[in-house]
This record gives structure tokens, sequence and C-alpha cells, in this order.
């Protein structure tokens, strides 16, 4: 696993297959993760926040963007760890609880090749496992990490996928409803792309600086210009 800076405040973790996010509080109050990465993770998670000097018990939060096996993998461990909240968008919260089954993607033809190479580099990873779901949030949810965290339900890559919109540092974390592999671009395996296209739409028009995919750089500075150009090249319907 790879941490990289992102800015002042985030840190970025790398796996085999998607990223997280560590947030620093600005108020040095503690600090939240964006998802939890693949499972089996949480060592490195945990070794990476304490040479950022966070200890386990600085983590506050555990906000999980949607119920995918590369966003929620560790969540469990790491919210043992570390006896923070976990948090998630309620539609999603069932899948997380292991309560019910994972709805799996509806692929367009295009995506069939990508899903089946995706799966066998993944044939190894251990399944997800039940994880509490403290929190389920909801579109306009206001978090407080020392400045205000505004949830947006973006469904469509999920029913409950969520994004964090960091309103007055101009931070976005999409999850996977937009991916930047290798430009900004609409993600893929959505359970209903419809949706996501609406969804890509609205975070286009937020005020964004920075914005943090779960697959893909990050874009910093001009994250809301980016955005809008991707989202003028997304199809119709
Ligand atoms: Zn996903």
């Amino acid at each position: 696993m790879e941490s990289t800076q992102v800015t002042l405040h985030i840190w970025m973790f790398t796996f085999a297959v998607g990223q997280s996010y560590a947030v620093r509080r600005r108020d040095g109050a503690g600090w939240a993760l964006v998802d939890a990465g693949l499972p089996g993770n949480e060592r490195p998670v945990l070794e990476a926040l304490a040479r950022l000097g966070a200890r386990p018990e600085d983590v506050k939060d555990i906000v999980l963007t949607h119920f995918h096996v590369d966003h929620r993998g560790s969540a469990a461990a790491l919210a043992a760890a570390t006896g923070a909240r976990v948090l998630a968008g309620a539609p999603d919260a069932p899948v997380i609880r292991g309560e019910v089954p994972e709805p799996p993607p509806v692929l367009e033809d295009w995506e069939v090749a990508l899903w089946e190479s995706v799966q066998s580099g993944l044939a190894d990873v251990p399944p997800a496992g039940p994880c509490r779901v403290d929190v389920e949030l909801a579109d306009g949810d206001v978090l407080d990490w020392g400045e205000e965290v505004r949830v947006v339900a973006v469904p469509g890559h999920t029913d409950g996928s969520i994004a964090l919109h960091l309103t007055s540092s101009g931070v976005l974390f999409t999850g996977d409803t937009i991916a930047g592999v290798p430009h900004v671009m609409l993600g893929v395996f959505n359970t209903d792309r419809r949706r996501a296209l609406e969804s890509f739409r609205r975070q286009a028009e937020l005020d964004v600086q920075t914005a943090c995919f779960g697959h893909g750089a990050p874009v910093v500075g001009g994250a809301g210009q980016a955005l809008r150009e991707a989202a003028a090249r997304l199809p119709v319907g």
C-alpha cells in the first residue's frame, strides 16, 4: 500500500485495486477515513496513519462511499482497531452489515471484459465480511470535521453511493460515481447507469477545487472546471 499526500490535510492510500483517503481535521482534533480499502489492509493503513502522527484512537469517523469490496473491505477491522464510528449511505448499509446480498452491477457491453479482468484480479481477495454501520447517511446530512462536510447522495454506482463535500476547503470525495482513469470520467460497473450520469452532473455543479476519486489520480486545483468539462462530454440520458 502506498501513501501519497494530496493536500495539506488529505492523504491517499493506494491498494492493489482502489484508493482510500485519510483526512486530518483542520482543528487537529482527530482524523477521518474515507473508505477502507481491500480486505486485509488494516495493518498498512494503521502504519501509514502512525507515520502521520495519528494513533488508532485519533480516527473518529470511517465513511464508506459505497459497499464495494475495494471500499469497505478493511472497514470492520479498522473500526475494531480504532473505535471509530462507521458511516455509510442508508441504502448501502444493509449490504455492508451483511444483512442482504450485494446487488450486482448492470454491465454495459464494453464493460464485460473489464469486469471479468477485475474479478480475476480479485480472485485471491477474501470476502469483505460484515461491518457495523453506526450512522446511516442521507443527502444533505452534515458532518463536522473541523469544517462542514456535506453528504451528497450520488445514487447509480450503487443505490446508496455518497459523495462528501468539504464546503470551505472545496474538496469533493466522489466515491466511484466519478473516476480519474486516466481522465475524469463516469465510473464503471454501475447498478443504474442513468442515475449515475445524473449524479455525475450534480457533482459537477458543486464549488470544488480538489476532487478525490475511488480510482485514479485526484484533481488538485480547478477540479470543478474539470468535472464540468467531463460532464459536458457525457452521453445524454
Ligand atoms: Zn465501486
